[in-house]
């Protein structure tokens, strides 16, 4: 059952709603989870591969025979694949690939601003990224996918894959992982978790692994404390932990689906957020029964009531579409459907979402897979500001800057003008001392 907050008719009564507080959101968030994550990473830096199996050992409960994963286990997971899986794999490699081909822009561009004054944007791949795929409560391959077709189509010379080490499976990642880590051609991979996997990331492990430029991933709220930490020492992309999905429904909607889309979303995690908006009194209480008929017949049944149940899930009753805008605007989830009348217009008004999931046949566990878009997406409202994980994030663009002396004195007493305002009379003379008349 999902808890209802009710903002109808405040508006109405002259009040004034702060829409980012009515929203449900968890208290033990990345910052509470900074404190845990601190010391792991601490201890990785300053002792390498022996914080590395004390870790391994106290979270994942056994340690990998070696962190490096032999080739052999690699492409073993290949040929024991299941034919039905490879098949699923292929589908969403094309298609993520098919995506990202389309989201790689123009090598180069050049402005020319006057006679020898140009400027080139020039986009170069980072050259060596450290990826992340989870494996706490379940073994993400697609994660494998959303991580590494990106990185190559960007042209990253150097991919690393990390994933916890598994009991089960000998202390190596769940083989599915390591099967499309064979398939896409990934032989770098490493049998670590967690935070201990992006600070070994980041700093670099002797005979383990080499530092990397750039670390990009989900994981729990574990390992976002710990990008959140590092990030400087090494680049990171979003901020993509526990899953949240919002559905923006009205009466149209069919409720059986929308209560099965909220439940897939907390089945990923007992912290992950499901929240629907809705005009419709009617809608949330139908939402409401169809969650108690659906959940008991599922797997991870503890695990979707924990999240369900959580301050970050619940009913946000509207006045209507204009207000649910706004609530959804200010939740800024890393997944939004839109269940209307009118789907794609109503999605084109949303300002704040990681991914627009539009109509009834848009559901978020296709995105999961095998839509074609990332699933790596923005958490904890950083959609306000940051995008899912695309081509751009294993990019830079570079400022190429070639002037000539007649291209400089065109600009020069505007330059010498702006230094001067600044009292920083040095730059006005590097100008001064090349440009002719100024
Ligand atoms: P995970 O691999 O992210 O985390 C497992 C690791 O967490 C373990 O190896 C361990 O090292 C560490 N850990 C566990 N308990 C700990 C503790 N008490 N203290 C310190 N470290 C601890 O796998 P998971 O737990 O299954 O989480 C996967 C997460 O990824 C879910 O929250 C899911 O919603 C999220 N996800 C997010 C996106 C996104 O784009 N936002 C996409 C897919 C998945």
């Amino acid at each position: 059952m999902l808890t209802i907050t009710d903002l109808r008719g405040r508006l109405a009564a002259g009040e004034q709603i702060d829409y980012p507080l009515v929203v449900p959101r968890a208290t033990f968030d990345v910052n509470a989870a900074l404190n845990t994550v601190q010391p792991v990473c601490d201890a990785v830096a300053a002792e390498g591969a022996a914080a590395l199996k004390r870790f391994s050992e106290r979270f994942d409960h056994c340690v990998p025979p070696t962190f490096r994963v032999p080739q052999e286990k690699i492409d073993e997971a290949v040929e024991q694949l299941d034919p039905t899986v490879r098949k699923a794999i292929q589908v969403a490699i094309a298609r993520r690939r098919s995506v990202c081909a389309a989201e790689m822009g123009a090598a180069e561009s050049e402005v020319e601003l006057a006679a020898g004054a140009k400027v080139v944007n020039r986009t170069v791949p980072v050259r060596r990224v450290g990826l992340y795929v989870p494996g706490g409560l379940a073994p993400l391959s697609s994660s494998v996918v959303m991580n590494v077709v990106p990185a190559q189509v960007a042209g990253v010379e150097q991919i690393a894959v990390a994933s916890p080490p598994q009991a089960d499976h000998g202390g190596y990642p769940h083989p599915t992982i390591l099967a499309v880590c064979g398939l896409l051609g990934v032989s770098e991979v490493l049998a670590v978790g967690g935070a201990q996997a992006v600070a070994m990331f980041a700093h670099g492990v002797t005979d383990v692994c080499e530092r990397v430029d750039l670390v990009t991933g989900p994981g729990n709220i574990y390992v976002v404390a710990a990008k959140r930490l590092l990030r400087g020492l090494v680049g990171i992309d979003s901020e993509a932990g526990p899953t949240e999905i919002a559905v923006l429904a009205d009466d149209s909607a069919d409720p059986a689906h929308v209560a099965a889309d909220l439940i897939s979303q907390a089945e990923h995690d007992p912290l992950a957020g499901s929240v629907l908006v809705t005009d419709s009194v009617e809608l949330a209480e139908r939402v409401n029964a169809a969650i108690a008929e659906q959940v008991p017949q599922l797997a991870n049944i503890e695990r979707i009531e924990t999240a369900l149940a959580g301050e970050q899930s619940g009913i946000v009753l509207v006045d209507d579409l204009d207000q649910g805008i706004d609530v959804v605007d200010a939740y800024a989830a890393e997944h939004l459907e839109v269940q209307t009348r009118d789907a794609s217009a109503v999605a084109a008004r949303v300002r704040n979402a990681g991914a627009i999931f539009v109509g009834p046949y848009s559901p978020v566990p296709l995105g999961d897979y095998c839509a074609g878009s990332t699933h790596v997406l923005p958490t904890g409202g950083a959609a306000r500001h940051s995008s899912g994980l695309t081509v751009h994030a294993f990019q830079r663009v570079q400022h190429i800057i070639e002037y000539d002396e007649q291209g400089l004195a065109g600009v020069a007493d505007d330059v010498i003008a702006f230094a001067d305002a600044e009292l920083l009379p040095g730059h006005a003379q590097a100008i001064r001392l090349r440009a002719r008349g100024a």
